[in-house]
């Protein structure tokens, strides 16, 4: 069943105007080659848009020019905002900072690398004036990308929807547009390993997705390595659902049945005198089985554990050590709560700065 069709949310959908601001999310780690394609093509989008649009840019930890790049972009046109991490907090945390400091009605995220062409906003909009509050982009093809990577990404999507989320959308990135509502949600969820897609998906709203083929690069290489897609696969399917330790119980359950099954079958034998051989191999395979069955178990439990202490610690998801935003003192208030929100403080009292401001 297509998301838009799910009986639960169709309800909610109230034709609407466009946003009275845009504001469009970038994460950017290390993209050197590829910001001068972005401003061009961004510049050009944000002009032809049917709405005022701002441009939140976290540079997360970049170690290339995309730091002094991403300055000039921003002292130079007054709807760019650019929040500089205080190191490389990952893909999944810098989009948060960048969602968090969002002030527009509808929020974009996208990639610095263009291989989600921006036009598809302007489509996005036309779902979003239907009153979706969730509109994705659907990837229909992938070019550039090596054969093992679109395998990956196939499997992936498949194998989340099957273990964990019925809901998450087949091939479909972060890429998507978000309403204030749904978003203001998303930002209410401060837990420290994020998977926002299924975080989207979970929050609900009415979803709908926009197609385009997924181009490649314009500059530069991913940064999403297999090992940092792999993490990102184990923490969507760990952070959202007790499925894997359960998974985990069901595999001792069932070699600990093959273990009785061996059992029997030697006592079984020994009594009516069919024991030739002493089962010396059995019992060593019984008792590898048994014990790889606990110890996966246990691993298991100590994901969730590790993930409990993690969350313990209530640390706040990325830091900022520097910014470059001429919003407005209103937003700046909205940032400055924030702030609090995101290291999980109650904003009791406002910082002198902001609470003296006339
Ligand atoms: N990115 C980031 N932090 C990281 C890795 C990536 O902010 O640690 C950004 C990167 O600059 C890009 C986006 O996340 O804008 C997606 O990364 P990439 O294109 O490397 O991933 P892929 O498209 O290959 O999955
Ligand atoms: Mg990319």
């Amino acid at each position: 069943m297509k998301p838009q069709d799910r009986p639960q949310t169709r309800h909610l959908l109230r034709p609407r105007g466009y946003p009275d601001l845009l504001s469009i999310v970038i994460p950017v780690y290390n993209e050197e080659e590829s910001l001068p394609f972005l401003q061009e093509r961004l510049t050009c989008l944000v002009n032809r848009l049917p709405c005022a649009a701002e441009i939140v840019l976290v540079n997360d930890g970049s170690s290339d020019g995309s730091v002094q790049m991403l300055a000039q972009w921003a002292e130079a046109d007054g709807r760019v905002r650019l929040f500089n991490l205080a190191r490389n907090f990952g893909h999944q945390m810098a989009a948060t900072a960048g969602l968090d400091r969002a002030s527009g009605q509808a929020v974009v995220l996208m990639d610095a690398d263009l291989q989600d062409p921006p036009e598809v906003i302007l489509d996005m909009l036309e779902e979003y004036r239907r009153g979706y509050d969730v509109i994705y982009g659907r990837r229909t093809s992938r070019e550039g990308e090596t054969l093992f990577k679109r395998f990956s990404a196939w499997l992936f999507y498949r194998a989340i929807r099957l273990l964990v989320h019925a809901d998450l959308p087949a091939d479909v990135g972060d890429f998507r547009l978000v309403s204030r509502a749904c978003l203001d949600a998303v930002c209410s969820m401060r837990e420290t390993h994020r998977f926002l897609r299924g975080m989207i998906a979970w929050v609900g709203f009415p979803q709908t997705a926009v197609s385009y083929a997924r181009n490649r690069r314009v500059a530069g290489k991913s940064a999403y390595p297999l090992r940092k897609m792999l993490w990102l696969a184990w923490t969507a399917a760990v952070s959202f659902s007790p499925t894997p330790l359960r998974l985990s119980f069901v595999l001792g359950f069932l070699i600990a049945a093959i273990g009785m099954l061996q059992a029997a079958n030697a006592v079984v034998r020994s009594v009516l005198g069919l024991y030739v051989v002493p089962g010396w191999s059995s019992l060593i395979v019984v008792t590898c089985l048994i014990g790889g069955a606990i110890l996966v178990s246990i691993g298991v439990l100590g994901e969730y554990i590790g993930r409990i202490f993690e969350a313990g610690k209530e640390r706040p998801l990325y830091i900022i050590a520097s910014k470059i935003d001429r919003a407005k003192p209103m937003d700046l208030d909205v940032a400055a709560q924030l702030a609090f929100i995101s290291s999980k403080q109650l904003p009791e009292r406002m910082p002198a700065e902001v609470s003296h401001k006339p």
